[in-house]
């Protein structure tokens, strides 16, 4: 008898109807000799509809009620979902993050799983019964106070249960079959990659494709925990993501470049005219890290001779940019810095691929197609198995349909199929 842990996102529990749908599939691998654990999203775009209240209420919500308001929503799935299952005839339980021994540090909005004691989902299969769990929440050691992983989290409590349950696999049942060459909403004719390893789905996550959120893979390779994302409206096969795509059940090799990934959520702030002295780069982002701001890239310009100033560009999440401009602000005069520029009509797009590392050219291919289709790089940032260039945001479809093309990773017939989500 197998473990399979599932879990549902958003898209696949957005109504009753959903719900009903998913109770099916899960009975039908239960009834197939299996235990099941499943995790499940807030239905549709509830996440989003909750945090536009909260906007109404208070431009500011403090972080606790947030996290407690938010978590609400995958409360409401679980419950539904047990009813929907025990309507079919079996014995289904509903767990919260807490209950289910999710605990986390105390960082609301964002928190980090620090250890998983899933005691009760445990004695729930041992009873034979189906194990519903509220994905993307946990409770803090610290405060006891009830914490989110931050959007998407689900994934992450999929993967951080599945391990600690020491679970055969985990599911991820989404609203396509799995992860794409590119975003089919871009590119119509994106192929879908029947497998991919750990680092490659993690530069995709990092790089803005939101199939899979970057904490889960992380976690999923640290404990070699194979994930199987797929559709929770066909049956079809999706992508396993491993740790070696090269191993058996593939003949063929892996191609060059994985995929093409675009994010839009960034933006650039520069700033202008820092005094090239040893010490400012250091007092700027130190500035921004205390501010617990993520960067992304950076660029700094040689100085002028003239002037002895250089400019200093980096990107960030636009929803942290005010932050990292007040933040700034305050540090203005002990610097000497001229002014701030603001921009976040950006967008980010990356090509990714274990094979860039042994073939050369792939920049100079990159760039080219980009230049061919009339797209200006404003910045540029590699490693080992990407190589991501900011854009006007406006660009950013022009530039991911170019590079895709260039890649010859085009399918003749279209596979892509959107089953369902509103793309919010
Ligand atoms: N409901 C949360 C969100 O929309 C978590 C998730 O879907 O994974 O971000
Ligand atoms: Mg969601």
């Amino acid at each position: 008898m197998a473990l399979v842990v599932q879990k549902y996102g958003g898209s696949s529990v957005a109504d009753a109807a959903g719900i009903k749908r998913v109770a099916q599939r899960i009975v039908a691998t239960r009834k197939a000799g299996n235990d099941v654990v499943v995790i499940v999203s807030a239905m549709g775009d509830t996440t989003d509809e909750l945090l536009d209240l909260a906007q109404q209420v208070s431009p500011l919500p403090p972080g606790r009620e947030l996290d407690m308001l938010l978590t609400a929503g995958e409360r409401i799935s679980m419950a539904l979902l047990a009813m929907a299952i025990a309507n079919l005839g079996h014995e289904a339980r509903s767990f919260t993050g807490s209950q289910a021994g999710v605990i986390t540090d105390s960082s609301h909005g964002k928190a980090r799983i620090i250890d998983v004691t899933p005691g009760r989902i445990q004695e729930a299969v041992r009873a034979g019964q189906i194990a519903i769990v509220a994905g993307f929440q946990g409770v803090s050691q610290d405060t006891k106070d009830i914490t989110t992983l931050g959007r998407g989290g689900s994934d992450t409590t999929a993967v951080a249960l599945a391990a600690a349950l020491a679970a055969d696999v985990c599911e991820i049942y989404t609203d396509v079959d799995g992860i794409f060459t590119a975003d089919p909403r871009i590119v119509a004719a994106a192929r879908q990659i029947p497998r991919i390893s750990y680092e490659e789905a993690m530069e995709m996550a990092a790089c803005g494709a939101k199939i899979l959120h970057l904490r889960c893979v992380e976690y999923a390779r640290r404990f070699e925990l194979p994930i199987h994302v797929r559709s929770s409206f066909s049956s079809r096969e999706g992508t396993w993501v491993v740790s070696d795509p090269n191993t058996e059940g593939s003949e063929m090799e892996q191609p060059i470049i994985s995929g093409v990934a675009h994010d839009r959520s960034e933006a650039k702030i520069t700033v202008v005219g820092v005094p090239d002295k040893v010490g400012e780069a250091a007092a700027i982002f130190k500035t921004l890290a205390a501010a617990e701001i993520n960067i992304d890239m950076i660029v700094q310009n040689i100085s002028a001779a003239a002037t002895g100033r250089t400019d200093i560009s980096f990107t960030l999440p636009s929803a942290d940019s005010t932050v990292a401009v007040t933040a700034l602000k305050r540090i203005q005069e002990q610097i000497g810095f001229e002014k701030i520029l603001f921009d976040d009509q950006i967008g980010k797009v990356s090509l990714v691929g274990a094979g860039m590392r042994s073939h050369p050219g792939v920049t100079a291919k990159f760039f080219g197609a980009l230049a061919d289709a009339g797209v200006n790089i404003e910045m540029i940032s590699t490693s080992e198995i990407r190589i991501s260039v900011i854009v006007g945001q406006d660009e950013v479809d022009a530039a991911v349909t170019a590079a895709h093309r260039a890649f010859d990773l085009d399918a003749d017939q279209v596979e892509a199929v959107v089953y369902g989500g509103t793309g919010r």
